[in-house]
């Protein structure tokens, strides 16, 4: 907890104005411009909103810490190549206090070293993300007729900390949400007899180019064959003795006989059983599906087709934009080699 004395920071955080601008010169063309009107242009922002409080409140104490950094740049950091003469080194190595040309240059660089950290102060207590708060500020202020609003001139809180903890929170409701989400889907596909059929015609349908759907394997089977690929599926649903429907598809390859599986076709259907919504036949279809194109599809990562192993991407990762809205609902995957997932 940064608790700093009253007498130590502004009560209240208040926009630069002209008696508070530092004063740089040699500016960049272009950097002196004045703060901005309040709200001008400025994205509207809920100030409803915990979230945005907090991360604002954030900003504005990490300003102040910067502030307090900045109070030392006159006069110890500017001098500081002085302070210690005797035994202070040049980047060459060469004592500042053998060498007049030496002690100039690192005088020459705090000086250039401190005005930087000056001006990236600047920019952010002018930037865009901090212009909304100003003007909230400024309003704010207004309303309660020039009353400073810190009532103990004291931060209460780390507020970054406070910022994590409410972010963590909303991602876990997220995670929460899509749970929910997947169990309803779930429910919805196991509760009807005869769904899976129909998930399969509706893949049919479709007519996924190179992808084609052997029917009358028996009993809540099926194979796939991918014909760029030259590879054979064979899928096959587990049923749960609790509950009805299918409780998960799983797959293996079908090589012509006399032939073993090669390495390849193994990994794929490793990664294949390793899926998530091992339930989700229509999503198991669509994942097979993204490996037709086997040997033209180049890893999202290294953007290559083969890795230094000389092996192909046979990963495949569901991409996380997915509108759960459309019907029939389509599966979009990622390739990536083993070595790069
Ligand atoms: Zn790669």
């Amino acid at each position: 907890m940064s608790a700093v004395p009253a007498s130590a920071a502004p009560a209240a955080p208040v926009p630069m104005t002209e008696t508070t601008t530092i004063k740089v010169e040699n500016q960049a063309p272009g950097t002196q411009e004045a703060p901005q009107a309040a709200n001008g242009g400025a994205p509207p922002v809920n100030w409803e909103s915990e979230i945005q409080l907090v991360s604002s409140l954030a900003k504005l104490q990490e300003l102040e810490r910067k502030i307090h950094e900045l109070r030392h740049v006159v006069p110890s950091k500017l001098l500081e190549p002085l302070s210690s003469l005797s035994n202070q080194r040049g980047p060459s190595g060469i004592s500042y206090a053998d060498s007049p040309v030496h002690l100039r240059d690192g005088l020459d660089q705090a000086a250039r070293t401190q005005l930087a950290n000056i001006q990236s102060f600047k920019s952010t207590w002018q930037g865009p993300e901090l212009k909304p708060v100003w003007a909230h500020v400024e309003s704010r202020i207004k309303e309660s007729d020039g009353q400073i609003l810190q009532p103990t001139g004291m931060w209460e809180r780390d507020y970054d900390v406070l910022l994590e903890e409410l972010l963590q929170a909303e991602r876990s409701k997220e995670e929460e949400r899509l749970r929910e989400e997947e169990v309803t889907e779930r429910t919805k596909i196991q509760s009807s007899e005869r769904g899976w059929e129909a998930i399969v015609e509706s893949f049919i349908q479709r007519n996924v180019p190179g992808v084609r759907v052997i029917k009358g394997q028996g009993a809540l089977s099926l194979a796939i064959a991918l014909l760029k690929a030259g590879i054979i599926f064979h899928i096959e649903g587990l049923s749960d003795n609790d509950a009805p429907g299918v409780a998960e598809w799983h797959v293996s390859s079908k090589a012509p006989p006399g032939r073993v599986p090669t390495k390849m076709e193994n990994s794929i259907v490793e990664c294949l059983n390793s899926r998530s919504r091992k339930w989700d036949l229509a999503f198991l279809l669509d994942m097979i599906s993204s490996y037709d194109d086997l040997k033209q599809t180049t890893c999202v990562k290294c953007n290559k087709l083969t890795n230094n192993s000389a092996q192909l991407p046979t990963i495949r990762r569901v991409q996380s934009t997915q509108p759960s809205q459309q019907e029939p609902r389509v599966f979009a995957f990622d390739a990536l080699h083993s070595s790069c997932a």
